[in-house]
């Protein structure tokens, strides 16, 4: 078992995709273990993308991230992290798969939709990010 964490970005709480994307993560075999709805603060935008600081899109980036609630997820299942990117399609939409979220909601490169952690090591920060032990508590 293995956890990662997603977040439903400002552009796809305004799309109204919320549980289309949780939907498609279920019907994968992905359990959601926490889940709540936040805005984020320009701070804590920088503080949630801090390994992305140096990119050129990251003033941008951290804009649209806080410009609007989102809906922040912790997820278990069998190699979770790989599946949910999987779902989740390449970070361009115009290069992702068929079927995938990016590929059907995503507006561009930045507005794609979606979050899903990209390793173990920023699945715990990402999720410890967001939730606490009382928070994780239900989960297995
Ligand atoms: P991810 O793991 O697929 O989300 O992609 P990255 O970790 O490379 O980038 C993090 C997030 O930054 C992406 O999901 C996009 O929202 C945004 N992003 C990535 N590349 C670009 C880019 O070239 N331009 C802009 N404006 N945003 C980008």
């Amino acid at each position: 078992m293995e956890r990662t964490l997603s977040i439903v970005k400002p552009d796809g709480t305004e799309k109204n995709v919320i549980g289309e994307v949780l939907g498609r993560f279920e019907k994968n075999g992905i359990n959601v273990i926490a889940l709540k709805m936040v805005k984020l603060t320009k701070e804590d935008a920088e503080g949630f993308y801090a390994v992305h600081r140096e990119r050129p899109f990251f003033g941008s980036l951290t804009d649209f991230m806080s410009r609007g609630p989102i809906v922040v997820m912790a997820l278990e299942g069998e190699n979770a992290i790989a599946k949910v990117r999987e779902i989740m399609g390449a970070t361009n939409p115009e290069e992702a798969a068929e079927g995938t979220i990016r590929k059907d909601f995503a507006s561009n490169i930045e507005e794609n939709t979606v979050h899903g952690s990209d390793s173990p090591e920023s699945a715990e920060y990402e999720i410890n990010y967001f939730f606490n032990a009382l928070e994780l508590n239900g989960a297995s």
